[in-house]
Formats: C-alpha cells, structure tokens, sequence
C-alpha cells in the first residue's frame, strides 16, 4: 500500500465514524509560551482540552506534522542512528472532545489495524497502565477489560507512569494511556526471543506505533492530580512507522515516504545507501532533516540566531555536516533534495508546492554560509593544533569553536583524532551546562494555579469598538521568572485590550476600581485562546468592578502602523509583482516591519514608488471597511489572501482600505488620512530571497524629519554656510580623490627609490642573493616590491617585515628554482617566524605573509631567518 493510500484509508475511516477531518495545523506554535512546535497531533487542540475554547466538532481525526526536536520532547540526537524516530513527523490522531471515551478508541483502533489495514493480530502487543503509588493511582481496569474482549491476555503488558501516563506539559490535562506495539521481526528471531520482553525496549523492529490517551485528570501546580470535569481521547499514530509495517520493509527509511529522498542523495554523492554504517547515518539524518527544515520554512519559520528559527537553523547545520564529514560534500547540495521532496509530498502538502522556490533559496544560502563557517573553523583549529603544547586540547577552546563560530565539538574531536589529538570533554560539557543555565534560568517560568473568581465559558473581546470598559476579573495566577521577577496574570470577563497577534504589539493601560486603586497592565498576550493580562501587582479588592483603560496614544500610533502594513504589502504586490508574498511582520508604536520574498534589493526608484504608493493611499483618505465573522470562502473571494503558517477559523474578519483586502484581527486606523505619512527607513535582506523594509507612521516620520533637518544644518554650518551644500560636499570629496591619487603616485615613488637602495643591501649567502630588513610600507606596498625585487634579481630570498599602526607584518619571498633546489617553503617560514610576532599566516611556497601582534618581535624574525638559508 502506497503512503498516501495509508494517510487516506486512515481519515476515511474515522470519517466513517463522524469525525470532522481537518488540515494539519501549522507547526510552528504561536499562542502557547511552552511549545515552540507542535509536537504531538494534540498541541494544537490544547485550548479545547483546557476548556478555553469549544471545538467545531467533538469528533476529530487528522494528520498533523510535528517536530520533536526541544523541549520535553526531543528526539534529534536519536535521529538518523535509530530507523524510527524523525525530527519532522506525521502524526494520524483521533480525537473526541467530552464525547466518546476508551471503549471506542480502543475497539476503532483496532478495527481499523486489523481489518482496515489487514495487520496479522499475532503481531500486535498492547500496554496498559499499571498504576501509580506517588500519584495514588489504580491500575487502568477500564482499558484492560477492553482489551481483554479483543486479544489474548498474554498480549497485555502493564506499563508505568513513564510510559503509560500522558501528561503535556508540567501542569495541564493528562491521563494513562495504551499503547499498541509492533514486531516486525523474522519468524526465526521471534522463535529464539519472546516478542513480549523487548516492547518498550528499544529494540528497532518491536516498536510503538500508536498511542490512545485518555485525559481524565488535571496536573496542578504542587503536582496533584484532580479529576477533568469532561474526559477526553487523544490518540497518536506515527505515520512513517505504519508505512514501515504495511509495506514489509524493517526501517521507516526504506518505505517509500524516505526512499525517493534517499535515492537523490545517493545519485547527487555518489555513494550507496545500505553499505557502510556511517555513510547509512549520515543518509538517514539527511533524508530526515531536509524535510524538518522545509516544512518549517513552508510554515513561516526561518533559520535564524535565536528561538525556534535557532533550532532549525541547528537542523540543517547537523544535516551539512554529515554531509560534508560522511559524504564528502563541500559545496552545497541538500537544496536540491527539495524539488523531489516536492513532488512527493506536494499533493498533500501544498504549503511545500507553493513555496519551493524560496525554500530551495533558503536552504542553498544557509548551506553555503554554514560551509563557509566550517572552512573557518578548521583554519581555527589548524592554529589552536600548531601552538598546542600537549596532546590535549582544552575543552574551553572547543567550546569557544562551538559558541564562537558554530563548530560543533562531534567535528572538532574527528578532526583531532586524525591528528593523535583529545580535548578536555569534562571541561567542555562544564561550559556548555553554565551556558545552558544561564539561558535557562533568564527564561524559566513558574506558574501558580488559576485562582478562579468566576465561571465565564466565553471571554469576550471589544477592543475593536472601544478602548474603555468596564470589567470583573474571572480569575487570575502568580507567575514568577528570573527575566520579570513576580507578575500576575490577569483574565477578564471582557476586555479591551488587544492581545499581542498578528504581528502586532499588545496594548498596555490601566485599571480602576471605585476607590480609586490603580493597577497597571505592562503587556497582553494570548494564551491557548485566552487574553491575558499582565499586571505587577494584584488589584486591592479582586471582587471589584474595574474601569479598563488602554493607553490609547500608544494604540492609535500603533494603529496607524498597522494599517500603514497592509498598503506597504499592497504597494509591494502592485510595485514588484505579484510574487511578493508576506512572511512576517512586526506592528510596534514606534516602527513597522515587514517581511516579505522578493529576489534583489529594491531599487532607490523602486523604493520611491513604494512610498508614493502608500502615501497616495493615506492622502486619498480611505475608510476602514471591516467585516466580521465572514465565511473563510467569501473572505477568499472578495481576494483577500491567507498567510502561510497561520492558523485560520471557518469565520474571519477582513480588513478593506480601498482596494487592500487582508485578513486580519489586528486594531486599525478609522481612515487612512490619520496616518498622516508614510517613510521608508529601511531595506534589507534577512535570509536568500526574503528582503525586510522598516518604516514609520504619524509622529515618528514627524520627529524623522526634525532630526534630519537639524543633520543638514549642521552640515551647512561645517560648510561655513554655503547655499549649496551639495555641491561643496561633492567638491570635498573630488578634492579628496585627488589627493589621495597624488599619495599614491608619491608612495609609488618612494617605493622604487627604496627598490634601488635595497638592490644594493642584497648580499650572497651560501649561494643565493639574501636580504631581511625592515621597511616602511603597507601590506601591498611589500608585496610589490618582492615581485618586483624578484623579477630583477636571480636566486632571491627576501624577509621584509613591517609595523603598520602597531600591527607586525612579515612577508617572505623565494625565486621559484630556489625554493625547488632547496626545498624552502615560504609560507611554512613565514609560519614559523610568526611566533615571533605573537601571529601567524601563510601562502604559497614562493610567496607568502604573515600578520601578528607584536611589532617589537619583527628584528627577532629577520635576525632567525639567515638560519633558513645557512
Ligand atoms: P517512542 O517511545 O517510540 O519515542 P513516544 O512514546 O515518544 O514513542 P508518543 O509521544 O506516544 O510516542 O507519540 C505517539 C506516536 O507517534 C508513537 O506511537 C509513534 O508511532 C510516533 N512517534 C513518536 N515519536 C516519533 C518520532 N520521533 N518519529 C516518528 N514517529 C514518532
Ligand atoms: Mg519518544
């Protein structure tokens, strides 16, 4: 059975038992601080689970992608060694929210295993939950008398709370669940060793396929457990482990979900798959990651220096170096994994088919400028191996390679290895902690239970319409962080207050009880669906009606902001083409930024166009048309667009101004004109393909101009008040062209006069012409005079060395018949004259220089040079 075949057979089937079947989430997670990606098909249910929200249907199935590498979950290092764990995974869950419990997710589970799919029953195991003293929890009876209705008691395994009982996170809904386990081994094998002793060992062919949780309990902060007011089924199936079992092949890499990719690797490297063990991991990691980091990119996520774009920025880099350690690839070539990645698995992915193009880009840059970084770092390390005393390195300089130029320490001890090298790994490992600590500790987060003040099923938002309301507190909790300190996050009945989204920054305010007892909201975030409001202290009298107020300067500068985005993405799409497609934005009071793919920089005329555009658009004073609560589908084809990556409900609000049309829950202005204008401060690029404009609205343009208008006349003062600066700056900078041609031509001048002084100083050493001074020139300056040195004398060997503003320099030259005769290398001279000078370098055996710290060391090298020729 084909892989799609599989992914189908299993939606039809919970279709067929009322499920609504919907498209996998985005993985990147946006509104949940724990999660940086959507690990488990359930992550993107959570609000429903936490009774936040109420789901479009209590029956769900879907195929989610997700990616269990940070965090709780973190399967990278398994990656690649290990046939059966990914980075990037699908995941085929069946959900029911309150609805039905374990008797029909286990009978549908197996139903679906057995008769569906036609696996052999004998080779199905399944665990249950044993039970938990700590938690003061019985056995699972339930699921096992269940089970006990369809399989041989036999094949029931108890498990413990390790790997029988779900929990999501710290606190949080969670619950025992069984697992369903394959084995896929030979009948010999099975024959020597009992099936049921290697589940949940680890062993490659008797493997977990599919887990059925069912949350019944809530994990509060001091770590009791209390009972769910509603019971809930989440069940996980990895779906490249299935395909492993219904296509009779013994590895998730050999079913046709990998083999294509696998196939490319090996007719791009030339190496074959299934010959040698470590090409095999270095294939498998490859397949493996090329797929993590093109979904992610799909969904929005870029590698980048920090959080999530870090992480798969890491992935790919562990992908070129296995490439470049275990295949011998230095030059870039995973990118073009991508176009059959793409043709695999576009039809059920389209987010990967749309944006192939940038994805290859993407991947193509980060791989060259990893490559790059890896040259570097073996040059690095070639110095740290040459000044070496001992035969150990110390772990400090390997994690300086690692931190400093993201040389990883797996290469580093290859590389030593080869050369009769080891580091200090305890050491290493002392720093890499200290530096985990230290992040960990500026971000950690420890939350208090919800204090609840009042049941309120639906909190409501009115921060469109309003800025002011009054409201109740429904409840509230204590959250303590190294970064923050104490705060406490609040929850209202409804609120005014836009919660940080869509790019744009949430609002800040404040709240007043009758009394006159005032509590400030620093920042509003959403999380799993709920507005929270951030205060440094608790207000007085919980009880209490609140006047909420948003400060509403800040929002309306950051509304003019937010409007000014959408007719920059407008203008783009009208100035540019239509190609220019949005990935990401950041809407603040001061600033706007905006991400977007477009292949080369914009152009000052360009540039121009785009802000005549929007401005245009601001002058024509156009009103905000808003719509709320429209069907995706009219939403679409009034031409509105949908983003990549973002999560969408069946009913949406657009946003009009004109002829631009977004989706969009963000706060906007009432009318263009408010804007007042619109400047472009800057152009950037932020990845291959993906360019960056900064820009400001309203007051900042104001204070923009005031600034540069005070810049030009200070400027006209420096230039004793000219009407035409301009001019005289541009008569500045010839006069200065010209001077610096006239240095030049003297330098030349004064280089020839020292060529013929320095002919003279030429002696015979041991049969070639010798000299080692020091000379007054720059780096070129030296080198001309060697090439020129070298043409006119026979049998050269000159030493120059230099101190140009306190930094030594050496430069060595050998007539070529010279250096064949003698055996004398240049650059391994200049290598070893560089301890003198606190420095080193290199070059070619008839050429070569050195560069150093320690001027006052040149007349030591020029003294220890003869030595070469003696
Ligand atoms: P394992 O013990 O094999 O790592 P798990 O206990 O971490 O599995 P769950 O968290 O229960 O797995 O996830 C549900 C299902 O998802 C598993 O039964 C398995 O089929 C699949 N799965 C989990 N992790 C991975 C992974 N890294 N790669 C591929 N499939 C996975
Ligand atoms: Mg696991």
């Amino acid at each position: 059975m084909k892989s799609q075949d599989i992914r189908d057979k299993f939606l039809k089937f919970f279709e067929s038992k009322q499920h609504l079947i919907v498209p996998s989430a985005p993985m990147v997670t946006k509104d949940d601080p724990t999660l940086m990606f959507v690990n488990s098909g359930m992550a993107p249910f959570k609000e429903y689970f936490l009774g936040n929200g109420t789901p479009k249907n209590n029956r769900i199935a879907d195929s989610q992608k997700c990616l269990r590498v940070s965090g709780k979950h973190n399967d990278l290092e398994e990656v690649g060694y290990d046939t059966y764990h990914h980075t990037l995974f699908e995941m085929l869950g069946n959900w029911s929210f309150g609805d039905y419990f374990k008797k029909e997710a286990i009978t549908w589970a197996w139903e679906l295993l057995t008769e569906v799919y036609g696996i052999d029953r004998d080779i199905l195991y399944v665990t249950v939950f044993e039970g938990s003293d700590e938690d003061s929890l019985p056995m699972d009876q339930e699921a096992y008398d269940l089970w006990k209705a369809i399989i041989p008691e036999d094949r029931i395994l108890m498990g413990n709370k390790k790997d029988n009982f779900w929990e999501m996170g710290d606190q949080g809904p969670c619950g025992p669940c069984s697992e369903i386990h394959v084995d896929i081994r030979s009948a010999e094998e099975k024959a020597k060793v009992d099936g049921k002793s290697l589940v949940n060992m680890d062993h490659p062919q008797v493997v977990e396929i599919w887990n059925l949780v069912f949350m019944q309990y809530n994990r509060k902060a001091d770590t009791s457990l209390e009972p769910l007011p509603s019971k809930h089924i989440d069940t996980g199936m990895g779906f490249e482990r299935l395909c492993m079992v219904l296509q009779d092949v013994q590895s998730n890499y050999d079913t046709d979900v990998f083999m294509p990719i696998i196939r490319e690797i090996e007719a791009i490297t030339h190496k074959d798959y299934g010959k040698d063990d470590k090409i095999d991991v270095a294939i498998r990691v490859i397949s493996d990651h090329v797929r993590a980091v093109a979904f992610s990119i799909a969904d929005g996520q870029l590698p980048s220096n920090n959080g999530a774009g870090y992480v798969i920025r890491r992935i790919l880099r562990r992908a070129v170096r296995y490439g470049f350690t275990f295949l011998g690839k230095k030059e870039p070539f995973i990118y073009r994994l991508v176009d059959i990645l793409v043709k695999k698995m576009g039809p059920a992915f389209p987010e990967i088919k749309e944006q192939k193009q940038l994805i290859e880009n993407v991947i193509k840059e980060e791989e060259t400028s990893f490559l790059r970084t890896l040259d570097q770092g073996l040059l690095l390390l070639d110095r740290i191996l040459e000044n070496a005393t001992e035969k150990e390195i110390s772990g400090a300089k390997v994690f300086e390679l690692k931190d400093t130029y993201g040389f990883p320490e797996d290469l580093t001890d290859l590389i030593l290895r080869e050369k009769g090298f080891t580091y200090n790994a305890k050491q290493f490992e002392e720093k890499l902690k200290e530096q985990q600590d230290r992040g960990k500790q500026a971000s950690e987060l420890k939350s208090d239970d919800w204090t609840i003040i009042a049941e309120d099923d639906e909190q409501e938002f009115i921060g469109y319409d309003t800025t002011e309301a009054n409201v109740k507190l429904t409840k509230y909790r204590k959250v303590t962080s190294k970064k923050d300190g104490e705060m406490y996050q609040l929850v209202f009945n409804m609120t005014p207050f836009y919660a940080e989204g869509g790019g744009q920054v949430g609002d800040k305010g404040y709240l007043q009880d009758a009394s006159g007892d005032v509590v400030y909201i620093v920042d509003t975030k959403k999380e799993n669906n709920i507005i929270i409001h951030f205060a440094k202290s608790l207000p007085k009298d919980i009880n209490a009606t609140f006047k909420a107020s948003v400060d509403k300067k800040q929002r309306y500068r950051t509304e003019c902001n937010h409007t000014a985005t959408h007719l920059l993405h407008q203008a783009l799409r009208e100035v540019l083409g239509t190609h220019v497609e949005q990935k990401g934005s950041a809407v603040h009071s001061k600033y706007l930024r905006f991400d977007f793919s477009h292949f080369s920089k914009l152009t000052v005329e360009e540039l121009r166009d785009v802000e005549n555009f929007v401005n245009s658009r601001i002058e024509g004073k156009l009103p905000l048309e808003e719509q709320r609560n429209i069907p995706m589908q009219t939403a679409i084809d009034d031409g509105a667009m949908a983003l990549f990556g973002e999560k969408y409900g069946d009913t949406v609000r657009t946003i009009r101004f004109g002829q631009s049309i977004e989706l969009c829950g963000g706060t906007h202005v009432k009318n263009t004109g408010d804007i007042w204008h619109f400047k472009i401060v800057s152009e950037g690029a932020v990845a291959a393909g993906i360019r960056r404009i900064e820009a400001i609205t309203n007051d900042a343009v104001k204070d923009f101009y005031f600034e540069n208008n005070r810049a030009y006349f200070e400027i006209k003062d420096l230039l004793n008040n000219t009407k035409e600066p301009v001019k005289a700056v541009k008569a500045l900078q010839d006069e200065n062209s010209s001077l610096k041609k006239q240095i030049e031509a003297l330098l030349k001048d004064k280089a020839k006069n020292l060529k013929g002084d320095l002919k003279n100083e030429i002696s015979e050493v041991n049969g070639v012409n010798f000299i080692a001074k020091k000379v007054d020139l720059d780096a070129s300056g030296i080198k001309d005079l060697c090439f020129e040195l070298g043409g006119e004398v026979d049998n050269l060997f000159a030493l120059f060395g230099a101190d140009n503003n306190g930094k030594a320099l050496l430069s060595c030259y050998i007539s070529k018949n010279v250096v064949a005769e003698r055996e004398l290398n240049a650059g391994q001279i200049v290598r070893e004259l560089g301890k003198h000078i606190q420095g080193g370098g290199g070059g070619q055996p008839f050429f070569a220089t050195a560069g150093g710290k320690k001027p006052e060391g040149i007349d030591e090298a020029i003294k220890a040079v003869k030595d070469y020729v003696m």
